[in-house]
């Protein structure tokens, strides 16, 4: 349930079909920016011309490396690791390192892809990139993940620097992954280089606010998407899948901002917890102890775990997805609107399908798509450098506010390309055509490379 798209960008999609074979969550993010691209064809020829898209559409370079390490008992394992160079016209590659099972290279070059526009939005001078591992690293112990750490950055770190390019965390990499593979850049290189990676401990380089960053940023965007509707947070029940980072921070600024967040879920099962969730049992469960999410129970007899359950099926009126890609359908986003969903913003990267998408904005809620709703992770990383390169280290309440500030300009400018576009809210043409122009200007003005 595709859109049409016009016959020059079909050709181009069906290039990157042939050219990438069965990487198929890169075709669906492909195919999602380039149907938004039709009326900037025609506003600006020079972009077919040059080639701008098949460019844009071919990553820079691709890296895959062998991973060997050693687990408790001295038993050998080997992952393939991964780091997707996509696009540095606006600044050096930026993006963080996926450690999860699923993980290929058709999902690091969706998630590359995503994020040329994602940093473009942010007005910060980052470009695109992506990486990250098929290791597990559930039910791994802290010598295990040091080791692994430790052995993917022995070979990464000839392609990194904080001119070159700079990771950050995503799923399965956090603070604890970040310092391991730190630790190893800074013995390897003998440099102290702050800024080669972001998402670094307080007391050796890293930002206030980067931790909360994505999920604060995510629900910023939507309270600005609210306040255009003139509607708030306050009073509203919402459902935030996922409960890592980016959903925990997502329910903490939506518990300040007057909202009631009722559910959070893990890939095993559901939490339903209808007097609203208590945030401080999560983070202990989740960050300090790394259990599982059924444990909540434990401490709530009022609320209900259901395993495997689907969490859209619970009415709401706002939707934060913040697990992971695709976890929300088409079936998923009818019966969200039907039981009266009016927002939803995307914590996760391209978490809802295209046939998702295409009932959101049939039913012209309040949908903020991922790549602008939660470029604040990233956009606080770019603070994050800013503060390594001046040697400086900011307060929380200015940091937060600069995080503020990003977002409601990504919102706004989102909001006024959709207009000019004649889509007035429709932010998925807003942030794709918006995210797209600038990075093809500076393309076009660094001359075919
Ligand atoms: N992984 C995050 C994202 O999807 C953050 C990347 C970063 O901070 O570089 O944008």
């Amino acid at each position: 349930m595709t859109m049409q798209l016009d016959e020059k960008l079909e050709g181009i999609y069906q290039d990157v079909l042939k050219r990438n074979q069965g990487e198929v969550e890169f075709h669906q993010a492909v195919r999602e920016v380039l149907e938004s691209l039709g009326p900037v064809m025609v506003k600006h020829p020079e972009y077919m011309e040059r080639k701008i898209i098949e460019r844009i559409c071919e990553p820079e370079r691709q890296i895959i490396f062998r991973v060997p390490w050693q687990d408790d008992k001295g038993r050998v394992h080997i992952n393939r690791g991964f780091r997707v160079e996509f696009n540095s016209a606006l600044g050096p590659y930026k993006g963080g390192l996926r450690f999860h099972p699923s993980v290929y290279l058709g999902i690091i070059k969706f998630l590359g892809f995503e994020q040329i526009f994602k940093n473009s939005l942010t007005g910060m001078p980052i470009g695109g990139g992506k990486g990250g591992s098929d290791f597990d690293p559930k039910g791994k112990s802290d010598d295990e993940v040091m080791r692994f750490c430790q052995s993917f950055m022995t070979e990464l770190y000839r392609h990194l620097g904080e001119h070159t390019d700079v990771p950050a965390g995503d799923i399965g990499v956090g603070g604890r992954e970040i310092g391991y593979m730190f630790g190893q850049y800074k013995r390897i290189t003998n440099r102290y280089e702050a800024g080669v990676l972001t998402g670094k401990g307080l007391n050796w380089g890293g930002s206030l606010v980067r931790p909360e960053a994505t999920g604060y940023g995510a629900t910023f965007f939507i309270n600005e998407a609210l306040r255009v509707r003139k509607d708030t947070f306050e009073g509203k029940t919402c459902l935030v899948s996922g409960s890592g980072n980016v959903a925990i921070y997502t329910i903490e600024k939506i518990h300040q901002l007057g909202g009631k967040c009722v559910a959070c879920s893990d890939s095993n099962g559901v939490i339903f917890h209808e007097s609203g969730l208590d945030l401080n049992l999560i983070k202990q469960l989740k960050e300090v102890e790394r259990r599982r999410i059924q444990d909540y129970t434990q401490y709530h007899k009022d609320a209900k775990y259901v395993a495997n359950g689907n969490i859209w099926e619970i009415p709401c009126q706002v939707a934060m997805p913040s697990a992971t890609q695709n976890e929300i359908n088409g079936k998923d986003a009818k019966l969200l609107v039907k039981n009266g969903c009016i927002a939803v913003g995307e914590g996760a990267n391209m978490p809802t399908t295209p046939e998702g998408v295409k009932v959101f904005l049939d039913a012209k809620i309040a949908y903020g798509p991922g790549k602008a709703a939660n470029a604040g992770g990233v956009a606080t990383s770019a603070l994050e450098m800013q503060q390594n390169a001046s040697r400086d280290s900011w307060t929380f309440e200015f940091t937060e506010k600069k995080l503020e500030g990003i977002m409601v300009g990504i919102h706004n400018n989102c909001y006024a390309t959709s207009e000019e576009y004649g889509a007035p809210g429709n932010y998925v043409l807003g942030a794709n055509i918006c995210g797209f122009i600038k990075v093809a200007d500076a393309m076009v003005a660094h001359g075919l490379i």
